[in-house]
């Protein structure tokens, strides 16, 4: 899947290098981010839900 690609987002640090979105340097090209889910009760819980799988 395409995606586009945007600056790199500040403030947020990802180490995820099979995303899509990731760039060297643990940043983030997403236009945006969604985090889910909600309600969530634990760090392990939570994810992104924008990650696209490189391959
Ligand atoms: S979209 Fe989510 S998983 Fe992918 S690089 Fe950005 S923060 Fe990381």
């Amino acid at each position: 899947m395409r995606v586009n690609k945007s600056d790199t987002i500040s403030r947020v640090k990802c180490v995820v290098n099979s995303c899509q979105y990731y760039e060297s340097g643990d940043q983030c090209r997403a236009q945006e981010i969604e985090i889910q889910p909600r309600n969530a009760s634990s760090t392990e819980e939570t994810d992104c839900a924008t990650f696209s799988p490189k391959y």
